[in-house]
């Protein structure tokens, strides 16, 4: 029995739907994970998998589980992404994903598939009140640190209240981790959130790596003084240092030391018209897919960094804020991808993405690969996000095929 196609009206009805949970007044939609409305969206799409018979089910932290769960005896395939959003977000990014992942177990459930295919939303990927991102993902990986779970959110909410909402249970967490003996890989549908694909008018972008970042906090200390009675020999102005150090960073990748690198996030002190600012705090972000090169880059901003301060007379101290490894794609995923786009004559490219997913946490434990459609203007975190219907459908059916393959046959992954 062959599978039945994407149903495209499904799938963007759904879409629509879920964009209407959470709706700001500016048009875009505001669904931090935990919230009441990211529980308004999990509520709507259990509806939606129960009404096509699925089985449903909430793990111990609260991630999603639409269709069969990875259980012993068997290897399955996981379909998923994320249901929460940024504040102001678009209707796209996460949710398109997890749909799309519905829509491929609704169709491939009732055939008989050597290995299970599963769909999960992943709980709290963007951390946009509840401060850690990919909270979900981290816990079926098993790289959740303790001290994360004991996080109170931006509003003041425990995390563990929040998460018995939502279904889970904190004081069980580990039950939420996936045994990767259970797993044959996983799959994730999102949209680029970049202007790569609509540049090149490709429709599916097939990635081979998620850049890992490092990001540095900086303290320059200058000498505040009058603006009017010092003379401009002998100042320690920690703002013109700041000026200097945004444009140094900015070279790093035209400098081939990485691929991208910005300061995005600056504060002076006192902050007053007519005083030089004695004291500059900045952020730097610095991104590859090679970890070697990451290292090298931050190394090299930090050099960079002193090197400005000591000729300016500023004093500088950098720290590690966050950091996050790249993560190669799995290559027999890639292909299945790309063979199940040449079947249908569909065009691909690959491409590297500049932006964390789930992906890159559930990569510690299992083969995993992404694909991409298209975002229209290259824009994502902002109400306007779009993406074509057609290439929205293209994306969740070439989903849906790479998965029938994977799964069709024991093996496939060998
Ligand atoms: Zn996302």
């Amino acid at each position: 029995m062959p599978a039945q196609p994407v149903n495209r009206d499904r799938l963007l009805r759904r879409l629509t739907e879920l964009a209407q949970i959470g709706r700001s007044e500016s048009g875009g939609v505001t669904r931090p994970g935990f919230s009441l409305a990211d529980l308004e969206a999990r509520r709507y799409v259990v509806r939606e998998a129960e009404n096509s018979g699925l089985p449903t089910a909430v793990d111990a932290a609260g991630n999603l589980w639409l269709g069969p769960r990875p259980h012993p005896g068997t290897t399955t395939l996981v379909l998923g992404s994320h249901l929460d959003t940024v504040v102001d977000a678009g209707p796209l990014d996460g949710v398109y994903g997890v749909v799309s992942a519905l829509e491929a177990v609704e169709n491939l459930t009732s055939l008989n598939l050597a290995h299970p295919v599963a769909a999960v939303a992943f709980a709290n990927e963007e951390g946009a009140l509840h401060p850690q991102p990919f909270w979900g993902s981290l816990a079926t990986s098993g790289q959740l640190s303790t001290p994360a779970a004991a996080t109170t959110a931006y509003d003041g909410t425990l995390l563990r209240d929040a998460l018995t909402r939502a279904g889970g249970n904190l004081d069980v967490i580990d039950q939420a981790r996936l045994d990767p003996h259970q797993l044959l890989a996983y799959l994730e549908l999102h949209v680029e959130q970049g202007p790569v694909l609509e540049r090149e008018c490709i429709p599916i972008g097939i990635v081979d790596a998620i850049v890992g970042r490092v990001q540095l906090e900086v303290e320059l200390m200058g000498a505040a003084a009058h603006a009017g009675t010092t003379p401009m020999p002998g100042r320690s102005d920690a703002l013109a240092a700041a000026a200097e150090i945004v444009l140094a960073v900015e070279d790093l990748p035209a400098a081939d030391w990485c691929q991208v690198a910005t300061v995005g996030r600056l504060e002076a002190a006192p902050n007053s018209p007519n005083t030089i600012a004695g004291l500059v705090r900045l952020t730097v972000d610095v991104r590859d897919a090679d970890e070697a090169r990451l290292h090298q880059a931050a190394g090299e901003a930090v050099r960079r960094i002193e090197s400005i301060a000591q000729r300016r007379t500023v004093k500088a101290s950098c720290t590690r804020a966050a950091s996050s490894k790249p993560v190669l794609t799995d290559p027999a995923l890639r292909r299945s991808i790309a063979a199940a786009a040449a079947r249908r004559a569909v065009p691909t490219l690959t491409l590297t993405s500049g932006a964390g997913h789930d992906a890159q946490m559930m990569a510690a434990i299992t083969p995993a690969a992404m694909i991409f459609v298209p975002s229209v203007g290259g824009v994502s975190h902002v109400p306007h996000e779009d993406t074509s219907p057609d290439d929205l459908v293209l994306g969740a059916q070439m989903l849906q095929d790479a998965a029938l393959a994977l799964t069709s046959h024991p093996g496939s992954l060998a």
